[in-house]
């Protein structure tokens, strides 16, 4: 039984007259699942509701921050507090240095870090960084991984960019991409090749540690040995973005997981607690290039904002002191065994690929081990199934090329609870079939 979503519509057709497609971000639009969005009014815990009064499971928790689930108490008091003493100062702040002093406890490869206002301009500044630090221009990528709409990263992007048939875009001129080489995920050969060739150019190799991007994809231990190697013997730098994974596949991100050390990193997400936030951060040699200590300029009106910075502060603090990574682990491994078992009941070619509390169900049988992997899936079947996932108040990521996020305010019966809606949406879509 469809859910009412009248007032949502009504209101998304009054949105798209007034905002390019009705949203403020392409990978809220449900384009690739043959739907309009529904309009949120509140979150509390793990569960959202939209403007009709629908209540949904919610596995995006706003496309990562929310790790604590929505509404956290200890998040909404430092926020009040700050709130209370003023918005903003542009003028040093005592939250500044004790989120910084947060990030640099939990991430052992970060000795120094500057605060930004997102994801996409921590990795601007941080690309910026690699070049302005190496003298080079060069700088290596990986299709399907996504490092916000930076104009030198936007080819072969994932995410939105990817979901809506637009990886490389328009308005990006040909000098902004001309030094940045794309290669393939999880091959190591390719990086040998490019070094033993232009070694010298590079400035900087960046990756998403764990990709959230096309879909959830762990890198193979081989392919990270290659770049730690590579990136050291010819001088470049090796730059891990954890703006999804930061903080959340453990307190120390995806690189803690993983046992590298990257020389950079870029945070988002869950370092704000749901507040506009976004780092970079690395050894002190090289962050000691960024202005006004060195000469890499970068700058931001709103950056350590107080408020964001509490929000932030509130939500690291929570994790350290409440550990929910095994719990998170626990719930990420449930709701990856029952989406396999229902999804093989049901006789769906499938690969369910987790990490931690972050997991896509491809409609593809897998490995899926780079992009051209993820774009060989069933994006008709993934969008019928999520249809039916949110007609049973489950509210999942609006596409296959993106991950779902458990939260700690996640328990065992709601697991359960969207494992039996999937069962539920698999038969629908099998009995369409016949
Ligand atoms: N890097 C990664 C890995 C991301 O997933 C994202 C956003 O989803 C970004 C960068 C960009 O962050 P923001 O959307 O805060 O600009």
């Amino acid at each position: 039984m469809p859910l009412d979503h009248t007032r949502s519509s009504a209101e998304f057709a009054r949105a798209r007259n007034l905002i390019p497609g009705g949203v403020n971000s392409p990978a809220r639009a449900f384009g690739a699942v043959g739907r309009d969005p529904v309009i949120m009014d509140r979150g509390e815990g793990p569960y959202v509701w939209d403007i009709d009064g629908n209540r949904y499971i919610d596995f995006i928790g706003s496309w990562g921050p929310h790790i604590l689930g929505h509404r956290h108490p200890a998040v909404m008091d430092a926020i009040a507090t700050a709130c209370a003493k003023g918005t903003s100062f542009g003028a040093p702040t005592l939250a500044e240095s004790e989120l910084a002093e947060a990030v640099v406890d939990a991430v052992d490869s970060v000795e120094m870090v500057r605060m930004t206002n997102s994801g996409t301009e921590a990795a601007m500044s941080a690309i910026r960084l690699a070049r302005g630090a190496t003298g080079r221009d060069v700088v290596v990528k990986f299709a399907g991984n996504y490092h916000g709409h930076v104009d030198a990263m936007l080819v072969s992007a994932g995410s939105g960019a990817l979901t809506l048939g637009t990886p490389s875009s328009p308005g990006v001129p040909a000098g902004c991409t001309n030094d940045t080489v794309v290669l393939t995920y999880n091959e190591p050969g390719q990086l040998e090749e490019l070094f033993a060739a232009r070694g010298e150019e590079i400035a900087g190799v960046f990756l998403e540690g764990v990709v959230g991007n096309m879909g959830l994809v762990p890198p193979e231990p081989e392919f990270l040995a290659a770049i730690r190697r590579l990136t050291e013997k010819h001088g470049a730098v090796m730059g891990v973005d954890e703006v999804m994974t930061g903080f959340r596949l453990a307190y120390g991100g995806a690189q803690e997981v993983l046992g590298i050390t990257p020389d950079v990193s870029m945070f988002g997400k869950v370092i704000g607690g749901g507040m506009p936030v976004g780092a970079y951060g690395g050894r002190r040699d090289i962050m000691e290039h960024v202005s006004p200590v060195g000469p890499v300029y970068q700058a931001g009106t709103l950056s350590g904002n107080p408020v964001a910075m509490a929000s932030g502060l509130a939500t690291l603090r929570t994790l350290k002191e409440t550990n929910p990574y095994p719990r998170l682990e626990e719930l990420g491994a449930r709701l990856a065994r029952g989406f396999d078992e229902v999804a093989t009941k049901h006789g769906v070619p499938h690969a369910v690929q987790r990490v931690g509390s972050m997991l896509t169900l491809f409609f593809n049988p897998g490995p899926v081990r780079n992009l051209d992997d993820a774009t060989a899936s069933d994006t008709d079947a993934f969008a019928r199934f999520f249809r039916g996932m949110l007609d049973r108040g489950v509210y999942l990521p609006c596409s296959q090329f993106e991950a779902m996020f458990v939260s700690a305010a996640h328990d065992e019966a709601m697991i359960d609870e969207t494992i039996a809606a999937a069962d539920a949406a698999l038969a629908d879509m099998a009995s369409d079939r016949t």
